[in-house]
């Protein structure tokens, strides 16, 4: 018998687009001899698209007109065998879809409630996965209030750090919000830009030197596997929105130009995270390598990454061997594995 499948794509989130992208890929690739898959396209507005308007959003982009709220939908959406929710960032990515699944009883793609909330929020990793010995930058934590109260204790915080440094809303993805502060008096509009964005923030030190950007795949559910490291170069000044996004900005590279014993080493930190966060299904776990010390230090976890075929996470498993089809398939098959 064929398996039902729910696609989940679009969302709530800034990386609306993004998961419009990868849906379609996602959707031309699950074999239809094994699947009889329902795509859902889900508006900025969190309403669940009828089948013109999900259509026609996977066509234009446009994802317009109304819809029933996604929690009556997700509440009976019975009938399925499992959902796949290509949603990245907040209301998709970081626990609430999964916990209405979870209710519901349904089986779904990747992470639960746990490993998806806690790798979403930038501080949580950082806290669980300090405590889990991994190297990381360092950082703090600010909140709106703050920010609205008492400016001068975040930008205290802020100068304990030094610039350059990174503001970043605390829950988003695809750069959106990201900016690289350098010099004192930039450092206003970048926590307004991240603060209307998220209630929490954190600041980043900076690596001493413009790191190398190294990326690992992760799949299985209790006894993962890694990908081949990947690596990513760009000119800009970092990895930002419009780099990851317009074509022919950024060059991967699979195998990562690194040392064997480093890529090894980026390898088993990645399985350590995943463990730690308790993730399943998959993530994309980005690390800062500072060739100039050899230091590596773990940027974060991606728990829905970006999943066009010509997308990381896809490549660095076709490097390994399993190819797309073959990946969206397995996939399928994790969330619907006894644990
Ligand atoms: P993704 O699309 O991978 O989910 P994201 O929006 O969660 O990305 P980050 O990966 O945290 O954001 O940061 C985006 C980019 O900003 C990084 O790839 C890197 O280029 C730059 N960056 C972020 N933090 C730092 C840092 N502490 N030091 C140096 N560069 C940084
Ligand atoms: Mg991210
Ligand atoms: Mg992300
Ligand atoms: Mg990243």
């Amino acid at each position: 018998m064929k398996k039902r499948i729910l696609l989940l794509a679009g969302g709530q989130s800034g990386e609306h687009e993004v998961s419009l992208m990868s849906a379609r890929s996602v959707l031309a690739a699950l074999p239809r001899d094994q699947f009889d898959v329902t795509p859902v396209v889900i508006s900025k507005q969190g309403r669940w698209l009828p089948p013109t308007g999900t259509q026609r959003a996977l066509e234009t982009g446009e994802a317009a007109g109304g819809g029933d709220l996604v929690l009556h939908r997700v509440a009976s959406a019975e009938g399925y065998d499992a959902v796949f929710p290509l949603l990245h960032g907040p209301m998709g990515e970081d626990g609430t879809i999964q916990g209405l699944l979870t209710l519901a009883g349904i089986p779904f793609v990747g992470s639960g409630v746990l490993g998806s909330a806690v790798s979403m929020d930038k501080v949580m990793t950082k806290q669980v996965l300090a405590s889990a010995g991994i190297a990381q930058v360092e950082w703090r934590l600010a909140l709106r209030r703050e920010w609205r109260d008492h400016p001068e204790g975040v930008t205290a915080r802020a100068a304990e750090l030094g610039f350059p440094l990174f503001v970043k809303p605390a829950n988003l993805g695809s750069s959106v919000g990201i900016s690289k502060v350098s010099h004192a008096r930039d450092l206003q509009a970048a926590l307004d830009l991240a603060f209307s964005l998220d209630r929490r923030v954190i600041l980043e030190a900076m690596t001493s030197h413009k790191p190398r950007e190294v990326e690992v795949g992760i799949l299985g559910n209790d006894a993962p596997m890694a990908s081949p490291v990947g690596e990513l170069s760009f000119d800009s000044e970092f990895y930002d929105y419009e780099t990851k996004y317009t074509e022919g900005r950024a060059q991967m590279h699979i195998p990562a130009r690194m040392p064997r014993e480093m890529s090894e080493r980026v390898r088993e930190m990645a399985l350590h995270a995943f463990r730690a966060l308790d993730c399943a299904g998959l993530a994309r776990v980005d690390f800062f390598y500072v060739e100039e010390t050899g230091e590596l230090f773990l940027n974060e976890v991606n728990t829905m990454p970006g999943f066009t075929t010509t997308s990381m996470y896809p490549k660095l498993f076709e490097a390994a061997g399993i190819g797309y089809s073959e990946l969206v398939t397995r996939l399928v098959t994790l969330a619907l594995e006894e644990r």
